[in-house]
């Protein structure tokens, strides 16, 4: 699937942010469909397979959060939640029912082809099952076959912990990851709140890797949401 044949779906009641996202996404030769109810939306995903979901979480005749979680019954079709402020808890809420990603309105084109290309890809490589061996970042190669990671060819000494919290952010690289799931993946189904943990190890993975840890490049803090390896 090349990304200029991906079809979009927006499911969003407000017309001029509808109007918005087609003109932007069509001109950059995606399709496009669109929806402006969640029942109406949970029929185009079903009739239409898009290859990615573009949610807003409040919609007129059930939430987008609802909207996720049904979808997440059947079909693992990268979706990205609209949230405006205040819809914060919402926004996490969606992510950890299963939604990939976030925009916080207002938002500008450039965000937006920079998110659908990441959920496009991120999509793409799970649906191959193809975690690619050596994973690149600035300084920093992860050799996931052989679990050795290096910074300008000097191998780093990771702790177990440190190693799988760095595994899990480039399985889902370029997407955020919330708290909860970050916690579930690396300890167990019973860490859910457990956020302090993950400040201590994200702090020392910085150190590690980062060139300046007070100032990260990559493993980027989503605020009241979780972590991000920024790639692109
Ligand atoms: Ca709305």
């Amino acid at each position: 699937m090349s990304e200029t044949e991906a079809l979009i779906l927006v499911i969003e009641d407000e017309a001029p942010i509808r109007r918005f996202l087609k003109l932007s996404l069509t001109n950059h030769g995606y399709g496009f469909a669109e929806a402006d109810t969640g029942k109406q939306g949970l029929m185009k995903v079903a009739s239409e397979r898009p290859d990615l979901v573009i949610l807003d979480l409040g919609l007129p005749d059930m939430d987008g959060l609802e909207v996720t979680r049904q979808l997440r019954e059947w079909t693992t079709v990268p979706i990205i939640v609209l949230s405006a402020r205040g819809q914060e808890k919402d926004k996490v809420a969606a992510l950890d029912a299963g939604a990939d990603d976030y925009l916080t309105k207002p938002f500008g084109v450039a965000e937006l082809l920079a998110r659908a290309r990441v959920a496009l890809r991120n999509a793409a490589r799970l649906a191959t099952d193809q975690v690619d061996a050596d994973f690149l970042f600035g300084n920093v190669r992860a050799d996931l076959a052989r679990r050795r990671v290096y910074v300008d060819q000097n191998e780093i000494h990771l702790t177990r912990i440190e190693y799988k919290l760095l595994v899990v952010l480039i399985k889902y690289a370029g997407k955020v990851v919330t708290q909860r799931q970050l916690l579930k993946e690396i300890w167990g189904q019973e860490y859910g709140e457990e956020s302090n943990y993950l400040r201590v190890y994200m702090a020392h993975l910085r150190r590690k890797l980062e060139s300046d840890p007070a100032h990260p490049k990559f493993l980027i803090t989503e605020p009241g949401v979780g972590y991000r390896l920024d790639v692109d």
